[in-house]
C-alpha cells in the first residue's frame, strides 16, 4: 500500500477533464480567423465566449473584462471545428477485424472506442456523423460523452447501418450457416417494404440520431459483388419516407451507379462514396441537393491494404483494390459538377485521430482548400441540419474551434497537425499556446 498514494498523486496532472464544465469569460484573439460563410479570411480578431456559445466576434483585439480569461492565438489562423461527416469509431480495420465479433465483448469494444473518441477531438474533429456499428455503440458513447464521462467529438450516430439479406452491412455475410442466424429488421436486415420500415422505427427507437442505408454492394463485405444495387426503389423509397416521418435524415452508402440511382430518386441525404458515379446520378443529385461525402482515406487505405497477403480476405481483395483508385477522379469530376460536397473519411478503415488526411486529398483531386474546408464545416453542419448551431465562428453558435500554425488554405496539410481544440466553450487541447492567466483549471 505505501507506493500506492504517490503513484495516483503522479497520475492526477494527466488526467483528462472529465467533468470540466464550460467555464465563463474566455476571449481569443486570432491572428487569423477563417470565415467559412464568406470564403474570407479576417485579420486580428477577437472572438469572446460564455459557456459553451460564441457571444460576439469583434474586429481587432479587444481586451479581456474582468474575470475573462484570455487566450493568445495571435500567431495562429482559427477556424470552426472540424465536423467528419462519415465514420465508424467502433472500430479500426486490422487483420483481426474479421472474426472480433467473436472474441470480443461488447463492453471491450466500448473501452476500446474511447481511445478512439479522444484522438478524433484532439485532431481538431468536434463533430462526426458516425454511420453504424453492429451493435449501436456509437449510441452509448454520444450520451457518455454528452454527459461527461469521456471526451470525444459531438456524435451523430446512425446505430445500425440497414441492409438486404446478403448485403452490404448484414452482419452475417461470410459466418458459417452454424452461426449465422437469420436476422431481421430488428438486426438492420430487410427484405421489403414493411421490413424497412420496422427497420427505420427499430432505429429511432434505439435513438439514432439518422439512418445509414448500403444501397450498393460494398469494398469489405464478405460478398463478391461491390457495386450492386441491393435495395429496390419501393424498399429505399419506404426508408426515406418512414424516416421523414421521425425527423431522420438518411445516408446511403453507394459505389455503383444504379444503386445511386435510386437511392437520389427515394429522397437520401447523400451519397456515401459516389464511386462510379456517372452523369445521370450527378444530374438528379443537382436538382434534388443532394451531397456527395467522397470518402477519399478509405480508398486509398484499402487499396493499400489490399496488396498485403492475408490482411483481407480474399473475397474482398479486388474490390479494394478496383475501387480505391477511381475515387479520386469521381471527386474531380463531382466537384466541376457542382454536386454539393460534405468532408467524410470512412475513419475506422483508416486510423482515428488521421481524419484531416482527407484534406490533402481532396486538394489533390482538384478542390481548392477553402471549399474542403468549408465541406467539414459550414456545408457539413448544412448536411446534418443544424446549421445555426455549428460549422461556423459566429455570435450565438456552439464555441466549437481549433487552430493551427501556419495558413492552411496555402498548405492544407497543416490542419493535419491542430495546435488548438474547444469544444462547447471547453479547452481540449492547446499545444505551445500562451493563455494569460494562472487559473485554467481542467484545461489541458
Ligand atoms: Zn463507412
Amino acid at each position: 500500500m505505501p507506493f500506492i498514494l504517490p503513484l495516483v498523486l503522479f497520475l492526477l496532472p494527466f488526467a483528462p477533464p472529465l467533468q470540466d464544465s464550460p467555464q465563463a469569460g474566455i476571449v481569443i484573439h486570432a491572428g487569423r480567423l477563417l470565415d467559412v460563410r464568406s470564403g474570407e479570411v479576417l485579420e486580428q480578431t477577437t472572438i469572446r465566449i460564455e459557456g459553451d456559445r460564441i457571444t460576439a466576434v469583434e474586429s481587432g483585439y479587444a481586451p479581456p473584462k474582468d474575470g475573462e480569461r484570455l487566450i493568445d492565438l495571435t500567431h495562429h489562423t482559427v477556424l470552426p471545428g472540424l465536423m467528419d461527416m462519415h465514420t465508424h469509431l467502433s472500430g479500426e480495420l486490422g487483420p483481426d477485424s474479421y472474426n472480433e465479433d467473436f472474441r470480443m465483448e461488447e463492453g471491450e469494444m466500448a473501452f476500446r472506442m474511447v481511445g478512439y473518441a479522444e484522438k478524433t477531438l484532439l485532431a481538431g474533429f468536434t463533430t462526426v456523423r458516425d454511420l453504424g456499428d453492429t451493435y449501436r455503440l456509437t449510441i452509448s458513447m454520444r450520451k457518455a460523452i454528452d454527459k461527461g464521462h469521456v471526451i470525444g467529438p459531438r456524435i451523430y450516430s446512425a446505430g445500425k447501418a440497414i441492409a438486404t439479406t446478403g448485403g452490404h452491412a448484414d452482419p452475417t455475410n461470410g459466418v458459417a450457416s452454424w452461426l449465422r442466424g437469420n436476422p431481421g429488421p430488428d438486426e438492420g436486415v430487410v427484405n421489403g417494404i414493411e421490413d424497412a420500415r420496422k427497420a427505420v422505427r427499430q432505429r429511432y427507437k434505439e435513438g439514432a440520431d439518422l439512418i445509414k442505408i448500403t444501397a450498393t454492394g460494398g469494398v469489405l463485405s464478405q460478398a463478391k459483388n461491390g457495386l450492386n444495387p441491393q435495395f429496390t426503389l419501393d424498399e429505399v423509397q419506404a426508408v426515406v419516407d418512414t424516416a421523414r416521418d421521425y425527423g431522420l435524415k438518411v445516408a446511403a452508402h453507394a459505389h455503383g451507379a444504379e444503386g445511386m440511382l435510386r437511392a437520389v430518386e427515394a429522397g437520401v441525404a447523400s451519397i456515401e462514396h459516389g464511386t462510379f458515379i456517372d452523369d445521370e446520378v450527378i444530374a438528379l443529385m443537382k436538382k434534388k441537393g443532394t451531397y456527395l461525402v467522397p470518402t477519399l482515406m478509405a480508398g486509398r487505405e484499402v487499396a493499400q491494404m489490399a496488396e498485403i497477403d492475408g490482411l483481407l480476405p480474399e473475397i474482398v481483395r479486388p474490390k479494394a483494390r478496383s475501387i480505391g483508385p477511381v475515387l479520386m477522379k469521381m471527386l474531380g469530376k463531382v466537384h466541376r459538377s457542382g454536386v454539393k460536397i460534405a468532408f467524410g473519411t470512412d475513419c475506422g478503415v483508416s486510423k482515428h485521430g488521421t481524419n484531416a488526411q482527407e484534406f490533402g486529398l481532396m486538394v489533390e483531386a482538384g478542390v481548392p482548400p477553402m471549399e474542403a474546408i468549408r465541406s467539414a464545416t459550414w456545408s457539413a453542419a448544412d448536411l446534418l441540419g443544424v446549421q445555426d448551431e455549428i460549422g461556423a465562428i459566429a455570435e450565438g453558435y456552439h464555441a466549437d474551434l481549433i487552430a493551427v500554425t501556419g495558413d492552411p488554405l496555402q498548405d492544407i496539410t497543416r490542419l493535419e497537425d491542430v495546435a488548438f481544440v474547444m469544444k462547447d466553450g471547453v479547452v481540449y487541447k492547446k499545444a505551445k499556446i500562451a493563455v494569460e492567466a494562472v487559473d485554467i483549471g481542467g484545461v489541458r
